[in-house]
């Protein structure tokens, strides 16, 4: 059985993302969406938040399975018996980091590939950060993000605007 992992900060989900995961679901036996930690960013949902919308907008993906992990994603591929991480490149900006991440993720573990799926055109400039500034403006998300997960966008859009006014 071949599993595969898709790791990535996923603050919040979008409707790329969700369309990588549709797409890695059906290529591989089964799909490890990994929330990672990553210390240099201030997330706007907690790692368990972020896990419950992926679970709520892959429930019907019977071979998705939505996890968090604070390890290396080296070391957490290895426990988790898998050898191929899938990632989403989008246009220009991904291919550098992406490349860099790649090979240094197999030096640490030789048996760890990477293998990248091109963004669908129409989500080629969507990020979870430009989500954030255009929710910031009060626009419309339809297009970017999962339906299911807008009201809880919304919600946590106002705390922060009443936190810093
Ligand atoms: P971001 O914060 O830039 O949206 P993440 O760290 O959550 O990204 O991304 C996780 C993975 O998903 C990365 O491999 C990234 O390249 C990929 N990805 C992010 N947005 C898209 C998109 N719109 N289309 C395809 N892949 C994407």
């Amino acid at each position: 059985m071949k599993t595969a992992i898709y790791p990535g900060s996923f603050d919040p989900v979008t409707n790329g993302h969700l369309d990588i995961i549709r797409r890695a679901a059906n290529i591989f036996d089964k799909l490890i969406v990994c929330v990672m930690v990553n210390a240099g960013k201030h997330p706007m949902f907690s790692l368990e938040e972020r896990v419950a919308l992926i679970r709520r907008v892959t429930e019907d993906l019977p071979n998705v399975e939505v996890d968090g992990s604070s390890e290396l994603l080296a070391e957490y591929a290895r426990r988790r018996g898998s050898c191929v991480v899938v990632k989403g490149l989008r246009a220009g900006s991904d291919f550098e980091n992406e490349f860099q991440m790649a090979l240094i993720n197999r030096k640490i573990n030789p048996d760890l590939d990477t293998m990248f799926l091109t963004s669908a055109s129409q989500y080629m400039f969507l990020s979870s950060s430009i989500v954030k500034e255009l929710g910031s403006y009060g626009a419309e998300l339809t297009d970017f993000i999962p339906q299911a997960i807008i009201p809880d966008f919304r919600r946590r859009l106002e705390e922060r605007t009443r936190q810093t006014p």
